[in-house]
């Protein structure tokens, strides 16, 4: 089993007069603490969510810190509607992989433009929603418009003291450029032809097997980049590929397997527009249903709805819980049901940091996103079921 993970290897750009240029420049997988640039004047140069993550909330004691984006970029809250996380409320089920693309891109754009302009900020996206990584952040907007955080459009060449932008301007004085590229995924202990370097080109069967091996000897884990979390898909990933290994499961013959690949990269082509890149956005939760349902611990949600209403609304509306797929099956767990059934109560501790009770609020702007976010819902149950 490969699980060397995406972020061992930087992605360095090499900019003109990079070499000139008198400044420290780092990578963000560099970047530990937020002392090495108190009082100093900052470049950016990436805007997507592995660097914002790290860095914004942090750079306050910077003089002035530029983030340099070529396209804009979108930025999502961590904090929704009532204070709940945002994929906690909007990533479930139902929305992921019932909701038809373009419903849910709307609704998602709805929340991410209800209060932000993103031309009087500044950073207007070239690209739809959905169809490139993002930034994840709550204060960026404010910090924008305080004018700690200047944006600038992207990186043109390096000058002795600065840089210069596309746009033709230039910024001098700056004492550390911190390049947030991401990163090359490799695997150089294993040979090309068996796994290719890159990402796009790489033959795997569910994103686990190298299709054209002739034995299932070798699985891949995490191995790829994902609309949602990929933690909980890694540890179906192993749980499958363990029972492919024991032989439980047996893969499918090679052109069958292939076929299979072609139609997930045809369908990310066309979801996304953009031929380089596209494998970063697997659709998470379509993936681990595939693969449990394989493994047969799939909750089979027509069957639920007659024998078990309630946590079969849960498991399509409430946020995608690794404990799903723990209730039924081999290695099912007894204390699923309880955990997917008090699936909310345990994110309100988690956002409370201690046990809590659930208390139902609701205002005018709840009541509002509520209309909203079940409109789209309601279209794709009826879509689903007839
Ligand atoms: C800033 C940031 C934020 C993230 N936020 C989230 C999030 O919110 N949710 C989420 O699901 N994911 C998130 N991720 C992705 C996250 O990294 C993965 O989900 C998770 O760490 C993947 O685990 P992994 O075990 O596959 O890889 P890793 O955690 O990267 O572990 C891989 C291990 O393999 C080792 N290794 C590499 N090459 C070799 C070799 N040749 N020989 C031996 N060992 C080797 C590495 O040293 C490392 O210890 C985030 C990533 C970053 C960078």
């Amino acid at each position: 089993m490969i699980c060397s993970g995406n972020f061992s290897e930087p992605y360095l750009p090499a900019f003109p007069g990079q070499e000139d240029f008198t400044g420290e420049v780092l990578h963000t997988c560099q970047y530990r603490t937020s002392d090495p640039f108190k009082d100093k004047n900052i470049l950016v140069i990436g805007t997507k969510k592995q660097f914002t993550d790290q860095f914004i909330k942090k750079h306050l004691k910077a003089k002035q810190v530029y983030l340099s984006s070529r396209h804009g970029f979108w930025v999502y809250p961590r904090r929704a509607m009532g204070g709940w996380p945002y994929d906690v409320l909007l990533d479930n089920r139902f929305s992921m992989s019932v909701v038809p693309g373009w419903l849910i891109r709307w609704v998602y754009q709805q929340f991410l433009e209800r209060d932000i302009d993103y031309d009087v900020i500044g950073i207007k996206p070239a690209r739809k929603l959905f169809e490139e990584n993002f930034a994840v952040n709550d204060s960026i907007f404010s910090q924008i418009t305080c004018g700690k955080i200047k944006v600038r459009s992207g990186v043109k060449r390096f000058i002795r003291n600065g840089v210069e932008f596309e746009d033709g301007t230039k910024l001098e004085g700056i004492d550390v450029v911190l390049i947030g590229t991401g990163y090359i995924v490799k695997t150089p202990f294993i040979d090309d032809k068996i796994l290719s370097d890159d990402t796009n080109t790489r033959e795997l069967y569910k994103y686990v097997f190298p299709a054209r091996l002739p034995h299932a000897t070798l699985a891949c884990i995490g191995l790829m980049g994902t609309d949602s979390g990929l933690t909980p898909i890694g540890e179906q990933q192993a749980r499958w590929s363990l029972r492919v290994f024991k032989g439980h499961i047996t893969l499918p013959p090679t052109q069958k397997m292939l076929d299979d690949i072609s139609e997930k990269a045809q369908y990310l082509r066309e979801r996304y527009g953009r031929p380089k890149d596209f494998v970063s956005q697997i659709p998470g939760v379509a993936l681990t249903d595939e693969l449990t349902s394989e493994m047969g611990c799939y909750p089979s949600l027509k069957k639920l709805f007659v024998t078990d209403p309630k946590l079969a609304a849960k498991v399509l509306f409430a946020p995608v819980t690794p404990f799903t797929y723990r209730l039924l099956g081999p290695h099912s767990w007894s204390g699923a049901r309880d955990a997917v059934t008090n699936v909310w109560d345990a994110c309100m501790t988690g956002i409370q940091g201690k046990p809590s009770v659930m208390r139902q609020t609701k205002s005018k702007s709840s009541a509002l996103w509520i209309v909203m976010i079940s409109l789209p819902f309601i279209i794709g149950i009826l879509t689903f079921f007839f």
